[in-house]
């Protein structure tokens, strides 16, 4: 398969539909199509035009409701020269925020999609390890060209790289994509998020093995977990169970659906504390696992999986918000601390706060905002990619 071509096929588009893509809107949508020039295939390089034949921009193709991915709004060849200079941009935003040589923390993500304009790439940086997890077919032939200027443009840091895309690539497209190491097998490494330690399974793990877009909102629920009863739901391996326990918490338990995440997140209260901490840790579903816990805990953390995964489940998702976050503030004691999330992005901010309110009300408790969450720099917001802005998440107090 030629991987690298220089000359593209022409995606042209209908008359009124070039805006979004003026104001840098990195999305081209199947409807917005008039016609395609050329043989395209699935992960090719496109040029797209508008219908007087004026150059708008250059993107992947898929067949899809987001038909096109735009790499560039210049017209240049994408060759290798643009893929190494792509991962060094992304390497030197790492350095400019302070994350590339940050003392206790050597995990965070090095490539993240739009915000990096790489739209359907993902890196995540575990230590030495580099796990990649490609979301648009495009990056599937390159993968192995993007672990080479990984490993490259590191500095000698990066050693392994692990490409997990078998279920994040379209199964229509029939990649037979299989998960792999593409440069190193399994090295031996510490993850470390501000001193805590965390043994992050790529492999077998949830995403690429770690939540590392919560890591500064656990410092928050360190700050605030100070003599108080921590619940912590949904809580795969226990990140903000040992932020509460470091933050002095009286007592945290955890809750989780997943018998292995729970397997992990013991291993990582022995691997911070030693064996005695006030902690508790549950495999069950965290709906049942409220149910008769009124006034036992202070503070309570929901951050549950996505539950919007499409605009047409929108208000189904927002429900489930309301509900779940009822549920816990009707069974928090007064005065008490409540961390919610949701990591849906079709779920806006204001939708969020509204299905929030809405429980709040029905729960007929008072309640204040006093801290509004969202993610870390190394999740940057392509500002003309609002989308991007997917992690909301709210600190209430509850009366
Ligand atoms: N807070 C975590 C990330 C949570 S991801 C962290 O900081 O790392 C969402 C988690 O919810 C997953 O671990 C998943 O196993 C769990 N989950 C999904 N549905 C659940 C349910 N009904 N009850 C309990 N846990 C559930």
């Amino acid at each position: 398969m030629e991987i690298l071509k220089s000359t593209y096929s022409r995606i042209i588009l209908k008359k009124g539909k070039t805006q979004s893509l003026e104001r840098f809107h990195p999305w081209v949508f199947s409807g917005a199509i008039q016609k395609i020039e050329g043989p395209v295939n699935e992960g090719d390089v496109v040029e797209i035009f508008d219908n007087k034949g004026d150059y708008i921009a250059t993107g992947h193709y898929q067949i899809g409701s987001i038909t096109v991915r735009v790499l560039s709004f210049e017209q240049k060849e994408i060759n290798e020269h643009f893929w190494q200079e792509k991962i060094a941009d992304a390497i030197a935003l790492r350095k400019k925020i302070g994350l590339w040589d940050k003392e206790n923390t050597n995990m965070f993500r090095l490539v993240h999609g739009e915000g990096d304009y790489m739209p359907g790439l993902i890196v995540d940086l575990y230590d030495r390890l580099a796990v990649l997890q490609c979301h648009s077919i495009g990056y599937f032939p390159i993968r192995q060209l993007l672990a080479k200027h990984l490993l490259e443009a590191s500095d000698g840091r990066i050693q392994a790289v692990y490409d997990k895309s078998k279920h994040t690539l379209p199964h229509k497209a029939e990649l037979g994509a299989e998960n792999s190491y593409l440069i190193g097998e399994k090295v031996e490494w510490k993850a470390l998020e501000n001193g805590m330690i965390f043994t992050v399974d790529p492999e077998g793990g949830q995403k690429t093995g770690f939540f590392v877009d919560q890591r500064e909102n656990r410092q928050w629920v360190k700050h605030y977990a100070q003599g108080r009863e921590v619940l912590n739901m949904f809580s795969y391996t226990g990140g903000f169970s040992i932020a509460a326990l470091q933050g002095n918490a009286l007592r945290v338990d955890s809750v989780d659906s997943s018998a292995p995440a729970i397997e992990a997140l013991q291993k990582h209260v022995l691997l911070n504390f030693g064996s005695v901490v006030p902690h508790q840790s549950y495999a069950e579903d965290a709906f049942k696992f409220l149910q008769g816990k009124r006034d036992v805990y202070d503070m309570i953390i929901l951050d549950p999986p996505a539950f919007a995964k499409h605009h047409r489940v929108l208000n189904k998702a927002l429900q489930g918000y309301r509900n779940l976050n009822l549920k816990a503030m009707s069974q928090i004691r007064k005065g008490g601390i409540l961390f919610t999330f949701s990591c849906s992005q079709v779920v806006s901010k204001d939708d969020f706060r509204r299905s929030i309110f809405s429980a709040a009300a029905l729960a007929k408790r008072k309640a204040r905002i006093l801290q509004q969450l969202s993610q870390p720099a190394d999740h940057p917001i392509n500002i003309y990619h609002p989308e991007g802005e997917y992690l909301k998440g709210l600190v209430l107090e509850i009366i």
